[in-house]
């Protein structure tokens, strides 16, 4: 007899995320996670490795406030913004009863974490232009508890309209909770909505330091919510959500000189995506490159599948984003070293415009 029969039914049936060491690949240029390309060094200065930790170690918690500008009752942290988007479905969502809603082409968590609980999911994609259609967010509300919007978007890279999200909160008041997922947001930190928070009680805030913070194997991400909202993932979150290195080495990064780096990175990585830009347009295979307020470009290739297979015989690593709904075509580049940005597009100009037919001259 087979134990998945004993399984729940939404497990049995679960695709689990297809995330970028999941996927593979025997790459040196790995530009398919959004990692920062270079590890940064930190000691431990922890030693108490006997006693259990913190559950909200008042260091990270008062720092972090401290850079988001909020108060320190207003933060949560856990093991990675992941566990942020699961905590709300957790808090908030019934089971078989209750949804969740986000936009199409967006980050895929999520789908998951929700299919996990058994709580259902709701789409609406976006506009051609990757703004919300909010016309078709208010007739799809029912029963909805939790509204996933991230800002910039992954994988498009765009902002999502300040106004808009505006009225999104407007119309969701009294019925559900907005996630804004800002995992980006130190790329553009004029756009965060973090400043809202004392508009809105049912406004979540997401945040991470495993992208401008180049601490993606960390594990280490932050809810930013009023009291209320706070205290409520507080009952539903591990006793011991963070180790004591995790921790240790979070307080360090987010220390006066740890953000200073971090922003002298965000800087650096804002002029390879400008010059990759530029480069990707005189490549005959690229067909179009998506505006980005993040460390990725979206780039619509003639011959995507061929692109993606070519570069990763050469052991350049990209991420297919060609299944999402209207992006086929498309695949995603992580913003990486000068060097990695160089070696994408030395590969890039081998390779013939398919459709593009050139007018040969008369
Ligand atoms: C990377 C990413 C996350 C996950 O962040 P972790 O802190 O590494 O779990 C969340 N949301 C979006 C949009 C992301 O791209």
């Amino acid at each position: 007899m087979s134990i998945e029969n004993l399984a729940r039914a939404n497990v049995r049936e679960l695709t689990p995320y297809q995330s970028a060491r999941r996927l593979g690949g025997n790459g040196d240029v790995w530009l398919n996670a959004n990692e920062y390309p270079i590890a940064p060094e930190f000691q431990l200065t922890a030693q108490t490795f006997n006693r259990y930790p913190e559950c909200q170690p008042a260091l990270v918690i008062e720092r972090y406030a401290d850079y988001a500008g909020v108060k320190k009752e207003q933060v949560l942290v856990s093991r990675g913004a992941d566990e942020g988007i699961e905590l709300l479905i957790r808090a908030f969502c019934e089971p078989g009863k209750d949804a969740i809603l986000f936009c199409p082409p967006t980050y895929g968590m999520y789908a998951v974490s929700s299919e996990t609980f058994g709580v259902e999911r709701r789409t609406v994609a976006t506009k051609q232009d990757w703004q919300l259609d909010l016309p078709a967010i208010a007739d799809s509300l029912d029963n909805v508890k939790l509204i996933y919007v991230c800002s910039p978007n992954n994988p498009t890279g765009n902002l999502i309209d300040p106004n808009d999200l505006r009225t999104l909160l407007e119309m969701a008041k009294g019925k559900a909770i907005v996630a804004v997922d800002e995992a980006y947001i130190e790329f553009c930190p004029q756009a965060s909505v973090a400043g809202w928070l004392s508009d809105y009680p049912h406004l979540a805030v997401l945040r991470t330091l495993s992208k401008a913070f180049a601490l993606a194997g960390l594990r280490c991400g932050f809810t930013l919510g009023n009291e209320d909202l706070i205290a409520l993932l507080l009952k539903v979150i591990a006793p011991y959500p963070l180790s004591t290195p995790v921790a240790d080495i979070a307080a360090q990064a987010l220390s006066t000189e740890g953000i200073r780096v971090m922003r002298q990175r965000v800087t650096e990585i804002a002029a390879n995506r400008s010059w990759l830009q530029q480069a990707l347009q005189n490549c005959a295979c690229v067909e179009q490159v998506f505006t980005s307020d993040s460390n990725y470009l979206l780039v619509r290739f003639t011959a995507s599948s061929n692109v993606f297979k070519t570069l990763w015989d050469q052991g350049i690593i990209l991420r297919d984003q060609n299944k999402q709904p209207g992006l086929s075509g498309c695949l995603r580049i992580t913003i990486g070293t000068r060097d990695e940005c160089q070696r994408v597009v030395d590969a890039l100009s081998a390779l013939p415009g398919a459709n593009k037919t050139r007018q040969e001259p008369m």
